[in-house]
């Protein structure tokens, strides 16, 4: 029995969303991924316009996530602010500078 599956063709859900571009556009679940913070509750949303298709990002609020998870969208966490090698370089190049490491952790 497979019959939910063929209802859903008749309501196919759609995203309203905002180009750039091209103003009001509709989005159907297939086309947005979401990415959400650790926490879940708040993130971005990556999609395609169906018009000009230029590749997107818009901030997601939580009743935004809500939405997108209830219309069926693929979602992934991420973490927003992953400590870069850049960083790591910087502290490690500021160790070795310093002839005594313990003042920098004293600020
Ligand atoms: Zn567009």
């Amino acid at each position: 029995m497979h019959r939910d599956m063929g209802d859903r063709r008749i309501g196919m859900t759609t995203i309203k969303t905002t180009c750039g571009h091209c103003g009001d556009i509709h989005l159907t679940p297939d086309d947005v991924a979401l990415e959400l913070r650790p926490g879940g509750r708040e993130g971005d949303y990556r999609f395609k316009c169906p018009s000009c298709t230029e590749q997107q990002r818009r901030p997601a609020n939580s009743r935004v996530v809500s939405v997108l998870l209830a219309t069926g969208v693929a979602y992934e966490v991420v973490n927003p602010d992953p400590i870069t090698e850049a960083e790591i370089m910087a502290f490690t190049t500021a160790l070795d500078s310093e002839p005594d490491p313990l003042r920098l952790l004293a600020g």
